[in-house]
This record gives C-alpha cells, structure tokens and sequence, in this order.
C-alpha cells in the first residue's frame, strides 16, 4: 500500500474530533490493507514496534529538526522557527518539504511497508554495537532520506512517527473498535480487546482478526512477553474500597518499591518494569532469588521489588532503588549498595494462562510456589476479611512500618491486564509532595496588586544544572502567607517583565498536587494539577530533582 493513502487517511482522522467517525476512516483502510494490515495497524498506533517491545527511536525533537534540514535541505534556525509558528514539528516539516529546493529528479514512491521497514532498521542500528557517534549519524542519515523521499503530508506524519507523537487523537479503544468493524461489522470488540490484552501487539492482533474471530479466540499470554499490570484504582475509606472489591477480600500492605513483572521459562528469569521494560541485567538478585525460591519452571509472578538498607535492614523508598533500573554498569557494586527483597502478590501464569481464575485461587497456587527466604524472597502481608476494624489495624500497622498503606482485592476477580477496574483498590492516604523552588511569580491585580500572587514552580534538573518549570500555584495561600512570599520573593528578583518576574531559586515550597501530567507547556515537561502550598521548607536549600518529579509521574498511574 503507498504511504500516501495512509497520510491521507491520517488527515481525515485529524480533522474529525468525533470518534465514530475516526473508527470509519481507520476501519477503511484496515480494510484495504492486505498484506500491509500489520505494518499499517502498528503506525495507527504512533510507533512502527508493538507495545511489548517497549522500544523507541530515541529521536528528540530536536535531533529531528536536524534530520529535517538535512531531507530538505533548509536550515535548523528556519525549521525551528517554523516549528514554534506551526507549533508542530510535523507541520514544520511537511512545510520544509513542500519548499524544498532541489528538484527531486525521480519520485520513488514510498510504501507502508519501506516506511516500517527502515525505521525498524533504524532501531536497529541503534541496537547493534556502532560507538555513539557513528551510530547517530548514520540514523539521521537514514531518517533524513526517508523524509527526503516523501511527499509534504507524507512527511508530516513520518516525522511525528519518528518522534512518537502522531496526534491524531486515536487510542488503543480506537484500533480495537475498528478491527471490529473492518472484519467483523463492528461485533467482538471485548474479544479483540483481550486478545490486545494477552498479546500487547496490535499488528498480531490484526493478523488474526484477518484469520477469523476464531484465531483472535486462540491468542493467549506468552512466557517472556508482557502484559500490562493490572491497575488499582484509588479510594479513601475502608467502606468505599469494600464496596469496590465486595466482602471478604484479600488486604495486602502496599510496598513503597518497583513493580516486576517476572517471567520464568524454562526456568530461565526475565524481569519487566511496569512499563514493560526488560530490566533483568539491572537485577541479577532478583534473577537469582526467584531461580531459587520459585518451584516452577514456568510462570509469571506480579511482584513488588523492595529495597532495603543494607546497614539496619530498614526499607528504603522507591525513589532511591530506582537508581538502579536505569544503571548499565558497575551493576554489582549497586546491588550491594541497595539490596532488594522480592515481595510476590500475584501469579498470573503457572504452566498456562491462569489469569482468569479468581485471585483467591491464584494466591493459594502463589503460596506453593514461593519458598520464602529472609531479606530475599517474602509474600506480601496479606490477610483476608470482611471486618473494617481489621483492615483498619492493617492500615496503621502498614504505615507505622513505613510502608504505604494497604491495598484491598477482590478474592474472586480475574486478572485485568492494563486496567484499573476495581479489582484492586489502593488506600494510600498520604500523598506525596514535591518540594519545589520558586522559580518566578507575577504581581496580583486588584486589592492584592502589591503581591506577588501567582508563583511558578521549578524542580531541579540535575544533568544540566538549571531549574525547570513543573507548574503554577495560585491557590492554597492566606493573604499572610502571600505577604510573607512576597517578602521573600522581593530581594531575589532577577528580571522583571511587565507583571512577571523572575527570582533566584532559593524559596523552597511543599507543594501538593492531585497528580503530575506531562506537559509540552512547561520547560520540565511535566505539569502538576491543582498544586497546593503545604508548608514552606527553610531547611532546605535545593528542589526536588526532575528526576523524582518522572518517578512519581511513572509511578502514579
Ligand atoms: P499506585 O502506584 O499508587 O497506583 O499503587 C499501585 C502500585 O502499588 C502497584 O503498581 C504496585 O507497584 C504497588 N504495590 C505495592 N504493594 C502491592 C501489593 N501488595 N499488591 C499490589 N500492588 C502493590
């Protein structure tokens, strides 16, 4: 199939807002697709990988306003420029495209499948062992020229592809819905969900739906493929999270530590992030303790990867052991520095699929498998019951420990993939807050005009030394307190701009939030919601990092 007719088809999906109408258009071309549905179902998705794959291009913005110039030919400054006025580097590159100077002297068309192949090629490029250098360059290059070939639209699309930003509005609800009715008149969207569900691949998935309802029927989980984590959804009282997860239900202590995914075939361990992350160099203890504290050859664990101090055996929070997901070396050496005990709380395979039977069963198959080990290998604390006193206890004896609080479960539901349904409740009555720097503010209009009123949020970006912005604050203050920042706030302004002002980093703020969202609005890319003064810090004299802001972005979903 030409690209062109799948940018085509993505500008009429642009330009309509309503869904139905989406799932038509998407429908429509599946339909056309032949042998190019799975390649053509994978760029619907924003990325030419399957979601399991967890991979990426690894292109910024701004490495893609270089591959640009380099197709067309035009300079970073006018790209850029073009950018910011479009607000879209797609635009801008369909833009540059359309005035690029060097005739084409052959127009090659390009197919879906050239499209998907290359950047795969690319990724792999990436994979493979080329030094750093060589190896980007060699990437834009190949990028360069796959934009070269394009169109104008065709570029838009490409280059939203390649940074993985396609904005066209449609969601894992959209593709499903329109394999359904590309292939069985809008019928089996629950069927094909699952089938996403057990296999996290859509191109997979449309193969099958291609095949028949029978094949979608027959997908199932496999050994060392991903599924997304069931989710919990969050309530405030114990009576709220029983009417959730109905009565008697399993509570459990919620760990402050990192979700795994544990995948054991043929007695060999891999080792999944919740964002479907292979991290299994990262923790070769955790390889170690479910080799010998597993009795199975073959299963998926749900788990909660805890570390500890290895001086006093005391828990240390999620935002210290998350150093080690990231590290690529001296690995051993972080390993003795945070140790870690594996906490399992669910099993979802057990020589099959077993996620559909009710989570009681599960956890009595769960308890026969795990050999619990000190400091190694430990089921989560878990109790069963119908009674709020109980649970209460739970709760204050969870957080007087120094964990998070307890989660509730229903005893009888089946394991939902990617899902907060309300299987699973989190009663976590404190939240986290962020201490944040005052970065800058404006002056209040009105009564309060000699205040400085809204203020501006910054964390601090370690790799680059700098404060970024996370958000603005306006509410949650009395007149006193706004009095008193302004006090503050005064001596430090660096630079003023009609009511805005700049100031030195050096308030520090705790701020609470009803969550962290990302955001392109703001320099750190992250914005808080609904961000609320707790108390100022005058014992500390740095931010929070940009890294804990991610984390807790990561973790709170
Ligand atoms: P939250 O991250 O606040 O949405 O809470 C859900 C997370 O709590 C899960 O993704 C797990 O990483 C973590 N967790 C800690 N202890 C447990 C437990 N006993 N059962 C399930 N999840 C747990």
């Amino acid at each position: 199939m030409r690209y062109s007719r799948v940018a085509e088809a993505f500008e009429d999906l642009e330009a309509t807002q309503k869904n139905l109408e989406k799932t038509d258009i998407l429908a429509e071309l599946f339909r056309d697709a032949d042998d190019e549905l799975a390649n053509l179902v994978l760029l619907s998705t924003g990325t030419p990988f399957p979601a399991w794959k967890n991979m990426d291009l690894g292109v910024s913005s701004k490495t893609l306003v270089k591959i640009i110039s380099k197709a067309t030919g035009r300079s970073e400054d006018e790209i850029t420029e073009t950018w910011k006025n479009e607000g879209d580097l797609g635009l801008a590159a369909e833009a540059m495209v359309e005035k690029k100077t060097q005739q084409r002297l052959m127009t090659q068309e390009i197919t879906v499948e050239k499209v998907v192949d290359r950047l795969q090629k690319v990724a792999d490029t990436q994979a493979s062992g080329l030094s750093q250098s060589v190896d980007q360059d060699k990437k834009q290059r190949e990028l360069a020229d796959l934009i070269s070939s394009a169109e104008p639209k065709e570029a838009r699309y490409l280059a939203r592809i390649i940074i993985n930003n396609l904005r066209l509005g449609i969601g894992e609800g959209t593709i499903r819905d329109a394999l359904a009715e590309a292939f069985f008149d809008g019928e089996h969207s629950e069927e094909i969900q699952k089938a996403y569900d057990f296999t996290n691949d859509f191109a997979e998935v449309a193969e099958a739906c291609r095949e028949g309802i029978e094949k979608v029927r027959s997908l199932e989980l496999e050994l060392e493929r991903p599924i997304k984590s069931m989710l919990a959804k969050k309530v405030e009282t114990i009576e709220e999270g029983f009417e959730e997860v109905g009565k008697p239900a399993a509570i459990d202590y919620k760990y402050d530590g990192m979700r795994a995914q544990i995948h054991v075939k043929d007695g060999g361990v891999t080792v999944f992030t919740r964002r479907l992350e292979d991290v299994t160099e990262q923790f070769p203890d955790v390889v170690e303790a479910v080799e010998e504290n597993i009795e199975s050859e073959n299963c998926i664990i749900d788990t909660e990867i805890v570390g500890y101090d290895p001086e006093d055996g005391s828990m240390i929070p999620f935002q210290k052991l998350s150093k080690r997901i990231k590290r690529k070396y001296e690995i051993q050496k972080l390993k003795a520095q945070i140790p870690v005990t594996v906490r399992p709380f669910d099993l979802i395979y057990l020589d099959e699929p077993i996620l559909e039977r009710p989570y009681s069963e599960r956890w009595r198959e769960l308890q026969e498998i795990v050999s619990e080990e000190e400091k190694v290998m430990k089921l989560v604390d878990h109790a069963e019951t119908s009674e709020e006193e109980k649970v209460g206890e739970m709760q204050q004896a969870s957080l007087s420990a120094g964990h998070e609080g307890i989660m509730m479960k229903s005893l009888e539901a089946e394991y939902k993939p990617g899902n907060r349904v309300g299987y699973m409740v989190k009663l976590k009555p404190v939240m986290e807050t962020l201490d944040l720097a005052i970065i800058g503010a404006k002056w209040s209009e009105g009564r309060r005009s000699d205040w400085l009123g809204r203020l501006y949020l910054g964390c601090y970006d370690e790799e680059n030394d700098e404060y970024l912005e996370v958000g603005k604050m306006a509410t949650g203050l009395t007149d006193e307190q706004f009095q008193e920042i302004t006090e503050k706030l005064k001596p430090l302004i660096t630079k003023e701009d009609g009511r805005k002002v700049e100031v030195r980093p050096e308030v520090i703020v705790e701020a609470e939030y009803e969550e962290i969202q990302e955001s392109p609005n703001y320099s750190s890319g992250y914005a808080l919601r609904f961000p609320r003064m707790k108390q100022f810090r005058e014992d500390k004299e740095q931010a929070d990092s940009l890294q804990k802001v991610k984390n807790l972005y990561e973790d709170q979903s």
